[in-house]
């Protein structure tokens, strides 16, 4: 049940466990809360059924216990990460769902590109920073980013993660990691073939992934930047567009 003191999470899709595809968590077994709405609508978007209001039919109201209870069917009760995704996970309430797993030796890990902070940013185990380059159309504000910054309170692991397709997007990562040298960089290749929704286990073009991953590696080392980490997606390396895993 949800009510004023204990606000609903809007939730697209819980599932797992898999294992994190990206970042700074790829390989770890996961299991993933989607939450429902994004204040963004990237042009590339491979997560739309959780951000296009036209599929909000299947997004549910949830109270953080039953959020909770579906994590620990899902984990057979023994702590996993969680990963709070989305759409963005960072304008649901999720204070409360944190507590709860914490107390029970679960830890958190939380994507957003910087738009929307909250003060129980700093309760997350790990907060992944991802702002959206150009080709995304959205335009950053920095003064927002640094406040999910603030909020964070240097208590998580935290890392930026940038979506690079082309050569703005890769001069967009270099600033961004310029204005964080305190953050570890993590680029991956765009997937300019991502899921429709309804039709998430559709084509992909996994040859041309495949060249923007190389194109990106070569990048990266004929320039030198030998902070930053090139990795894909390894669940679009394993399952394509497949939802839910
Ligand atoms: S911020 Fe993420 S979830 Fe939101 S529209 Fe962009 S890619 Fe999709």
């Amino acid at each position: 049940m949800t009510c004023a003191l204990h606000p609903g999470i809007r939730v697209s899709e819980i599932f797992g466990p898999t294992i994190q595809g990206e970042g700074v968590l790829i390989g770890l077994p996961t299991v993933f809360v989607r939450t429902g709405g994004c204040d963004y609508r990237c042009s590339w978007c491979d997560s739309l059924h959780a951000v296009d209001r036209r599929f909000r039919h299947d997004w549910e109201m949830m109270s953080p216990d039953a959020v909770w209870q579906k994590v620990i069917a899902l984990s057979g009760g023994q702590p996993v990460m969680v990963s709070l995704s989305g759409g963005n996970p960072a304008i649901q309430p999720l204070g409360q769902l944190i507590d709860r797993g914490h107390g029970e030796g679960y830890r958190f890990a939380l994507e957003t590109q910087g738009s929307v902070s909250k003060q129980w940013f700093a309760d997350l185990d790990v907060l992944v920073l991802s702002p959206k380059p150009p080709s995304s159309e959205m335009t950053t504000d920095w003064a927002a980013f640094d406040a999910c910054l603030e909020a964070a309170q240097d208590k998580p692991q935290m890392a930026l993660k940038l979506v690079v397709f082309d050569d703005d997007d890769y001069a967009y990562a270099k600033d961004a990691a310029a204005r964080y040298p305190q953050l570890p960089v993590y680029l991956q290749p765009g997937n300019h073939t991502p899921p429709r929704p309804g039709d998430e286990d559709g084509f992909i073009d996994m040859a041309g992934v495949m060249r923007r991953m190389e194109w990106l590696v070569e990048k990266v080392t004929r320039d030198r930047w030998f902070e930053a980490r090139v990795l894909p997606q390894l669940h679009v390396l394993l399952w394509g567009n497949k939802r839910g895993v």
